[in-house]
This record gives structure tokens, sequence and C-alpha cells, in this order.
């Protein structure tokens, strides 16, 4: 006879895993399958892991703002204790640039004299969110949500790759593995990351999708504190629209730099998440660690670069998809777009509600599902993350979200 589990989840990240636990703790038999070893190996472990609560629409920061209070409950809302340790919120505070109009980072690469000019244009002010910060650890992070799914009766198979997914009569059936054997389920989630599509494709959904997804590469740069000062201790995080970059305190008295990805840099879309050049390029660097030396004079250029480089999975308008499909069982949280690594608890709320309303019965598509957040009390429309809405234009089209 084959397994069998209530609810299925391609993948153990970050938000597959969050997804899972909120699932245990309805009372379903969860099963997450990774092709990895372990939990949060997939982009999930190079996340910057950065909590913030500026978003471009009043959907995504109300969904953010609740994070928050996720992240400073860790302890309490996963009731566990992960022998590894628990992630940690470190509450830096937050600054973002507000920008008028000219934008700096145009000039990008050091070939260009005039990169450390002054652009001439103010910046017109800045907005500081002091609740913001990053989690220390996004795998341990990641761990914690498996442990506490595991106390709630949920389980965990890695190494084990999904390479089909049955279906009959518009219902899913379960999957099976490349190592032949199959597993029974009648829902499945993918939150597959930057194999979304993949598994989209598979399960023969994609075509119906307004909203599709793709694998982004993404560097991030670590380089030293400026002399005589301790970013790690002192720093916070930093959205620089006017540079284009976004930058936070790391371990080791470091900087972490990543990009906002400014429409003069070239964006490497990658067909297969399976290669992609996993090595930090000259080019990149200098784009991402000079703009920061514009903002922090004295930063000095390392001699080595340091770093690491992965997969976003962004959607055509940068805003995630938390989804039913027209496959009856069949889910998706996916195109979290670099920026929803904070929202995985919510997110993983927002998920059960949905699947325990469709599973109940409820058209999502024609009377979208409404959730009640735990902390802030708002009210979440789930069909604005429809896979179908129209692109939205309000979105900053980039990992700002
Ligand atoms: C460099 C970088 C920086 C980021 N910085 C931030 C940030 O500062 N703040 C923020 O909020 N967000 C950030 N993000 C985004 C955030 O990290 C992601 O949204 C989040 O980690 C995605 O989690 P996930 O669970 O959806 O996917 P993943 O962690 O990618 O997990 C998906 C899993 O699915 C598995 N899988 C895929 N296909 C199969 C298959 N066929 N069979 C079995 N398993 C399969 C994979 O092995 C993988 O482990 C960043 C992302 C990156 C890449």
């Amino acid at each position: 006879m084959n397994r069998t589990a209530d609810v299925v989840i391609v993948g153990a990240g970050v938000i597959g895993s969050a997804t899972a636990f909120e699932l245990a703790k309805r009372g379903y038999k969860t099963l997450n399958i990774d092709k990895l070893p372990a939990s949060g190996y997939g982009s999930t472990s190079n996340s910057c892991a950065i909590v913030r609560a500026h978003y471009s629409t009043w959907d995504g920061v109300a969904m953010a703002y609740e994070g928050f209070f996720y992240w400073d409950d860790w302890n309490k809302y996963l009731e566990v204790e992960d022998e590894r340790g628990m992630a940690k919120y470190m509450k830096t505070g937050s600054i973002m640039f507000m920008l008028k109009g000219a934008d700096h980072s145009k000039k990008s690469l050091n070939e260009d004299d005039s990169f450390f000019d002054k652009s001439g244009d103010q910046i017109e002010g800045a907005v500081w969110t002091p609740g913001s910060g990053y989690v220390s650890d996004p795998q341990l992070a990641t761990h914690n949500l498996q442990v506490a799914t595991e106390a709630k009766g949920g389980e965990f198979l890695f190494d084990a790759e999904i390479t089909e997914i049955r279906q009959s009569n518009g219902q899913i059936q379960g999957v099976t593995l490349k190592s032949g054997e199959q597993i029974d389920c009648k829902v499945l989630v993918n939150v597959a990351g930057p194999h979304s599509f993949i598994i989209n494709q598979m399960a023969g959904v994609e075509d119906d999708m307004n909203i599709k997804t793709k694998a982004l590469r993404h560097e991030v740069h670590h380089v030293s504190s400026p002399p005589g000062f301790d970013f790690e201790k002192d720093g916070v995080h930093t959205s620089d629209g006017d540079n284009a970059i976004y930058f936070r305190p790391e371990t080791g008295n470091s900087i972490l730099i990543g990009s906002e990805d400014p429409e003069c840099d070239p964006k490497e879309w990658i067909p297969n998440p399976d290669e992609f050049n996993r090595e930090i390029t000259d080019s990149q660097w200098k784009a991402q660690v000079y703009r920061c030396m514009r903002r922090i004079p004295t930063l000095e250029e390392p001699s080595r670069k340091r770093g690491v480089v992965d997969l976003y999975d962004v959607s055509d308008d940068w805003l995630p998809i938390y989804d039913s499909t027209r496959i009856k069982g069949y889910y998706m949280a996916i195109g979290s777009s670099g920026n929803q690594f904070k929202n995985a608890p919510i997110a993983g709320h927002c998920m059960a509600e949905l699947i325990e309303a469709c599973e109940k019965g409820q058209n999502h598509d024609e009377d979208p599902v409404q959730v009640k957040t735990v902390y802030t009390g708002l009210t979440l429309n789930m069909g604005f993350y429809s896979r179908n809405r129209e692109i939205n234009p309000n979105s900053s089209f980039s990992v700002n979200g």
C-alpha cells in the first residue's frame, strides 16, 4: 500500500515549513517532501532574512506588519525548544530613503569617472521603522519550524525528488518520487521556491495562470565594517533606493549588501534552477559594493570577494501568489520575489486558512477567502494574491514588493 498524507507540501523551505506547521496545528497529517538533505537548504539558506514593512501596496504592508509580531513572539509561537537553538530576531530598525526622481544608481560601474560625484538631487527624507530588523539564521528558523511541525504530528521526507503529480477527474491523487515510490494525498501545495514553475508545469496548471513565475539569479556581498565603526552592533538595515542597494549588519562586524535590481543592471533569468553560476561575478561585486561605498565613504573595498549567490522565485509583478488552482486539492505559495522570508509565518497561516476554506467547499476564485490575522486583527483579502489577477501597477516591480 502507498504511503499517505492529508497534505503533501512540495518543499521544506521557510514558507513550506511554515505552511506545514499551520496545517499540522489544525490537525492535518502533513508531509513535506524535499529533494535536498534538510529543511531550509534551498533558496531560504541564502536569504538575507530582512524583516521590514515598507511595501508598495496596502496588502503588502499589512501582511509584513503582521509578520513582525510572529518574529517577536517566535519561541512562544512555535511552542518548542529546538536542540539546535532558536533563531533570533535582531531588531536593528530600518531606514528607507525617500527619493525625488533622479536615480543615481543609473551610473552603475566604476568605469564611469562621475560615479562617486553627487547626483545633485536631494534625498527628500527617510522613513525610520524601529520594529524592523533581520532574522539571525534563516536555515535555523526553518529547522525551528520543522521541529514545531513534527511536534504536532507533521512529517518531513528529504533527499526525495517529486517527478510526477498524479491527478484524476481534476482532483489531486498524490505524487510519484524519482525512486518510483508513490505517495497518496488529496491536497498538494506547491512551495518549491525557484522550482515553482517546474512543479506547475508538471501539474499542467501553468498555462491557465495569468501571473507566472521564473527564477532570477541574485548576488549578496559581505564587506567588513568601515574602520572604527562596529556595524554589526550599531548598524541599521538600510533600503537605499538612491543607490539601488539594501544593506544590513552581518555577523563578524560585517555589512551584507544586496541589489534592488535597477534597470541599468541586466537581469539574469535562469531557465534551469538546478544549473546556475554560484560564483560572485566581478561586475555585480563592483556594482553593489561601489554603490555602498558611495553611501558610506569610509568603507574600504576588501581584497577578497565574499558573499553568496542564489535564486529568487519572481512573479510577473513581483508580488507573491497564494492561491488555489483549477485542480481540486492543488494549491500554491510561490512567486516570493526575494521578499517573502519575513512573511513565512503569516503566509503559512493564510495558506492554512485558504486550504481549509476551499476543502470545505468555498470557491476561492469566485468568493475570495478573507483571513483574519492573529496579532493585528486586520482582515487580509487573499484574492489580492490570485494567480489570475491583472499585473498590479502599484507594485515596485522589484525586490521591494
Ligand atoms: C539571496 C536572497 C536574499 C533574500 N533576502 C530576503 C530578505 O532579506 N527578506 C525577505 O523577506 N526575503 C528574502 N528573500 C526571499 C526569501 O528568502 C524566499 O522568499 C524564501 O526563502 C522562499 O522560501 P520557500 O520555502 O518558498 O522556497 P525555498 O527555500 O527555495 O524551498 C523550496 C524547496 O523546494 C524544493 N524542491 C523544489 N523542487 C522539488 C521537487 N521536484 N521535489 C522535491 N523538492 C523540491 C527545493 O529543494 C527547496 O528546498 C531572499 C531570497 C534570496 C534568494
